[in-house]
């Protein structure tokens, strides 16, 4: 499987799995028979994270071919990323509290010897374990690894190797062509214990050997997974969901394009934007590098994102790979002489920091448009997924998927 960083290449990809997104993906899902097998999964994973495939379109072209009761699991997966998103951005507190504990746990690396080599030897796969050796290889080298793989890796990284969970969660951030902020820290709370409290993921030998097709015979495994433990989080915070609605804005407007969001041609505007900024310059997704790999996929997903604007909206677009976005924004405001800013709203994660402080001392606005899905979903991401799970008929009616082109 090669991940193109292009939209069409999302379209044939997911016109090639839907066909499977029934009962074959309910009996499929859980086999992860290696690297370039994973035909029973949609792997559309790093289209959907930089919003080049809209969670709309999945479940638009998944519901044209199948009921909702055969392909249930499939669209509930699809949920399961706006659950983590919406769950997150209640939550800020979570986000900060791992950039902070990751900062800590790098500095240590560098004082602390044991935990730099029991580090080392799992980020190299020389662990002895030959399904985690293996899966650190093909997460380095392809950029992907089956939902299954991640569950028994975070597990074996917090409670066999005894790791910092926020280190494990940074490898598989800077490598992972899906790498996101929430569905990322979240999964592996999840995985500890943190995310539904008490209850952690222990990954079992007999369980890697079955879905694995018998590859691989682990042994030496943790039995006992106690529940990692942490202060109390603050109580979930209120989100603004009409963020952006009705955006008629005065004078001339410019988009902004991030990687966060690289569908700009599908975002409802009511204002037709005069000017176009791809900021091709991807965000630092930690205080260590990210893989070459994540951060030419970013690039040009967020340069098509330009063309599909610039076809769009018929406006000057211009494409920057400059980092100080303070000087690209401000300079091309003032280029413009426009009145207000308008952008996808920016979920949690680095992009939002950065781009908030680029226009900080900037005099006009910046909207932020909230997408109708996010609207829906969000608000029922407070707790457990199974109130979100409830809503999905709800939800699903109100998207009016059969208006959808694709
Ligand atoms: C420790 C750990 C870390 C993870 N980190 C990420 C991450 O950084 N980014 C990311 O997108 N997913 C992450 N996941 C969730 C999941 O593993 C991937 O979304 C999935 O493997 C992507 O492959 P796919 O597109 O073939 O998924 P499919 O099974 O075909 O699912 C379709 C889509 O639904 C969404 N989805 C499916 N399962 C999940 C899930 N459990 N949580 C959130 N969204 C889901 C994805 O957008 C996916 O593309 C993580 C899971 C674990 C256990």
């Amino acid at each position: 499987m090669d991940w193109k960083p292009s939209r069409q290449a999302a379209l044939d990809q997911l016109f090639t799995f839907i066909p499977k997104a029934g009962k074959t993906y309910a009996a499929e899902r859980n086999f992860d028979l290696g690297e370039g097998l994973h035909e029973g999964v949609s792997q559309l994973s790093p289209w959907i994270r930089n919003r080049m495939l809209l969670e709309e379109e999945v479940l638009a072209q998944t519901l044209s071919k199948h009921s909702f009761a055969s392909a249930e699991k499939f669209i509930s997966e699809v949920f399961w990323r706006g659950y983590f998103k919406g769950w997150l951005e209640h939550r800020p507190e979570v986000w900060a509290r791992y950039r902070t504990n990751l900062t800590d746990y790098v500095k240590q690396l560098e004082q602390d010897t044991s935990l730099l080599q029991r580090y080392e030897t799992a980020v190299e796969g020389t662990t002895g374990i030959a399904a985690f050796d293996y899966w650190v290889r093909e997460l380095t080298q392809t950029g992907y690894l089956h939902n299954h793989a991640r569950m028994w890796f975070a597990s074996i990284w917090i409670f066999t190797l005894e790791l910092p969970w926020e280190l494990g969660a940074d490898l598989f951030y800077r490598h992972l062509l899906d790498g996101d902020a929430a569905s990322n820290t979240c999964s592996w709370r999840w995985v500890g214990g943190l995310h539904t409290k008490g209850k952690t993921y222990a990954a079992q030998a007999s369980n890697i050997e079955r879905f694995t097709n018998g590859r691989f015979d682990v042994t030496g495994l943790a039995i006992k997974t106690s529940p990692l433990q942490e202060p109390p989080l603050p109580a979930p915070s209120e989100l603004s969901l009409d963020k952006g609605r009705g955006n008629l804005l005065p004078g001339k407007v410019g988009l902004i394009l991030t990687e966060e969001d690289c569908s700009p041609d599908r975002l409802p505007l009511t204002t037709a934007p005069s000017a176009i900024l791809a900021l091709l310059d991807p965000s630092p997704r930690s205080v260590l590098a990210s893989s070459s790999k994540v951060e030419a996929f970013s690039r040009q997903c967020v340069s098509e994102a330009a063309q599909l604007a610039s076809a769009r909206w018929g406006a000057d677009c211009q494409k920057s790979s400059d980092s100080n976005w303070n000087e690209v924004i401000t300079d091309w405001v003032n280029q413009h002489n426009l009145a207000a800013l308008v952008t996808a709203r920016i979920p949690i994660g680095p992009t939002r920091k950065r781009l908030t402080r680029a226009c900080r001392e900037l005099t006009i606005p910046l909207l932020e448009v909230t997408r109708p899905y996010d609207a829906l979903v969000w608000p029922h991401t407070k707790a457990g997924f199974f109130a979100l799970r409830k809503k999905l008929p709800s939800i699903l009616s109100q998207l009016d998927l059969g208006q959808l082109e694709v």
